[in-house]
């Protein structure tokens, strides 16, 4: 078993080239997935392969995409205030399966609490309300889009007020007390099951790819039946092999571990 999981931050915006726009590198990425005769399958058939409840086969020669943060740029084809029009990573995945006939999906990791996001809206997007939930009913039920949990505030830095008891900000290396984890992760879990499609993957995502300690060999192993994730990803740039730790899965990160198709393709020789 050896999978690339794939991450994009569809607010990666800075320009209109590979380079400096995640929307143009998706584009390009999935069609050179499609080329080389890879596949794509749910992050979730992933995390089933690997905890043993579905056949390796089910994994071979394919890769998996996840989107992190979770704004309307994963959903809706916006007009960028510098950029110009941006196809939303939705749209180009139904793009790749109208071209192509593959099929295509993606999980976004979203940022849970609806206050953080109307706030983050305006500290790190520009105000116009492009990072409300209204979208993930719809993702669900086209089955394009799965929406899985970032945590409940991301502990970002620019927020007034975040579940970190010491409100220390900015990373999630300090979400290493039982009530930081329960307020960041089982209350997400909670908000997510209320308000999507259930029954839900369990799956998270570390904001910043951060984790530490006590999340590691403490919170997500023990305490299960609270939180209800079944694995939880960072960002190590390697693939999700059988002997991954199943709360610090691997993922490569877009614009960091490639930032060119040459760059990919040399991702994906070295994880395959
Ligand atoms: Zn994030």
């Amino acid at each position: 078993m050896r999978v690339p999981v794939l991450a994009y931050h569809s607010n990666n915006v800075a320009g209109n080239d590979y380079a400096d726009n995640d929307h143009v590198a998706l584009a390009a990425d999935l069609a050179q997935i499609h080329a080389r005769g890879l596949r794509i399958v749910p992050l979730a058939r992933v995390i089933d392969v690997l905890l043993g409840r579905a056949p390796d086969s089910e994994v071979e020669r394919a890769v998996a995409i996840t989107f992190d943060d979770g704004s309307w740029f994963d959903w809706y084809d916006l007009d960028h205030p510098t950029c110009g029009p941006q196809r939303a990573f939705a749209s180009v995945l139904r793009d790749f399966k109208a071209t192509t006939g593959a099929t295509a999906h993606a999980t976004s990791f979203v940022i849970v609490s609806p206050r953080a996001r109307a706030i983050l809206d305006r500290t790190c997007l520009i105000g116009r309300g492009w990072w409300t939930d209204d979208w993930w009913p719809a993702a669900e039920r086209e089955g394009l889009i799965a929406i899985e949990s970032h945590s409940w505030d991301h502990n970002h830095h620019t927020l007034p007020e975040t579940a970190q008891r010491d409100q220390r900000k900015g990373t999630f290396r300090n979400i290493d007390r039982y009530h930081d984890a329960d307020a960041e992760i089982r209350q997400a879990n909670d908000w997510l099951d209320a308000h999507c499609r259930t029954p839900r993957e369990g799956l998270f995502a570390y904001p910043y790819g951060e984790t530490n300690e006590y999340l590691l060999r403490d919170y997500f192993p023990s305490h299960i039946s609270e939180h209800r994730v079944r694995a939880a990803l960072g960002t190590y740039a390697r693939p999700v092999e059988r002997s991954s730790d199943r709360w610090n899965l691997p993922r490569f990160v877009c614009g960091r571990d490639w930032n060119s198709p040459d760059a990919f393709g040399r991702v994906l020789d070295g994880a395959l």
